[in-house]
């Protein structure tokens, strides 16, 4: 069994916790939070103090860091190293170099081994980004996101004045993919590869066109894209977007020789973004697990990690059925 702490207890952590309960080669011992210990409930595993993961160095073999990567894994991915072999699903893109040299520093000084930026962008779709580029090196690869909401937009729109409560769905413009996926000279800006669509809900006797001006010119938000508002109750919002769905699409076109075409595409549709990306790191922490345990140390990324190690069957098994 493969012994697994969750460090910190939110979408992603409930997601995590989840993921566990479906593999039979790991369990989750402990769930480590920042706050009072006994204001979180989990499905069953004990809840400890981040102070006090020392505590537990020797009673866990892999710890999945799922904080936020706006603020938390910056301080908790190294600091959470120095204990423990780790995953994190780190996702601010540009940082992803530094965050690397950071947590890198901080397992190599204390012997272990982290895997950073997991789950599905960054994640699946990155080494589905690392074969297409490999196997087609004569082409392009396209990443289109949605449908899904989006939690930095969606806040976006409740701090609008008069809003109550606000959902965000980023979409692809599907008439681009089709043209991206066919090979046509398509023009591939902000607006060409996505939508916005909002559903607010106003507070009584609100200026809802004020509200929907303020939304669809707000910059770096929406003012780039084309952006549609829809008003609707308390009680719609509740019953018709309290899920958390995601996904998105990485398309990679090449050419093998002139006018031979061939194409890739990689679809994920998730009904639980912090679900599914939970699943995918529970399962690089079955991998993180067994590259520690063969003495590999320091921080990799999804590129280091083989199918063999991520899945829980023999890897007899595997040669039997999946080649
Ligand atoms: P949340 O905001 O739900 O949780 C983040 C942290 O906030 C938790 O670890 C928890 O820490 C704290 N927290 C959660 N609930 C409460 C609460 N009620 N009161 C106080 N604190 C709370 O974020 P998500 O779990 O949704 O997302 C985590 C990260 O996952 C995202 O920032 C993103 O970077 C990453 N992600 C990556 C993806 C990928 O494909 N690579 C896809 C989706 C997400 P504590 O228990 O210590 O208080």
């Amino acid at each position: 069994m493969i012994r697994v702490a969750i460090n910190g207890y939110g979408n992603l952590g409930r997601g995590a916790e989840q993921a566990i309960s479906k593999s039979e080669d790991m369990e989750l011992v402990v769930v480590f939070t920042r706050r009072d210990p006994a204001s979180v409930t989990t499905q069953g595993a004990p809840v400890a103090h981040v102070d006090d993961m020392p505590a537990w160095a020797d009673k866990v073999d892999v710890c999945l860091n799922c904080g936020g990567s706006a603020t938390d894994l910056a301080e908790q991915g190294p600091a959470a190293a120095a204990h423990f072999t780790t995953v994190d699903s780190f996702d601010t893109h540009a940082e992803i170099p530094s965050y690397f040299a950071a947590v890198d520093a901080a397992a190599k000084g204390a012997g272990h081994l982290a895997i950073i930026s997991t789950g599905w962008d960054p994640g699946l779709f990155s080494m589905l980004r690392v074969l297409g580029d490999s196997v087609l090196p004569d082409g392009t690869t396209t990443t289109f996101w949605g449908p899904g909401v989006s939690q930095g937009h969606s806040d976006a729109v409740r701090r609008i004045e008069g809003v109550l409560d606000a959902r965000q769905y980023t979409l692809p413009v599907a008439e681009t993919v089709d043209a991206v996926k066919a090979g046509e000279d398509v023009e591939l800006t902000t607006r060409s590869m996505h939508r916005r669509d909002c559903y607010v809900v106003a507070a009584e006797g609100a200026d809802l066109a004020r509200i929907e001006k303020e939304i669809v010119e707000m910059p770096n938000y929406f003012a780039d894209y084309d952006t549609t508002v829809t008003f609707i109750s308390a009680e719609e919002m509740a019953a018709k977007h309290a899920g958390i769905p995601h996904g998105g699409t990485v398309i990679r076109r090449g050419l093998t020789s002139d006018g031979v075409a061939e194409r890739i595409t990689f679809e994920l549709a998730l009904d639980s973004n912090p679900e599914f990306t939970g699943a995918v790191v529970v399962a690089m922490g079955r991998a993180a697990a067994r590259m520690a345990a063969r003495g590999q140390t320091g921080a990799h990324t999804v590129f280091d990690v083989t199918l063999a190690d991520l899945s829980p069957k023999d890897p007899a098994e595997l040669r039997a059925h999946y080649l």
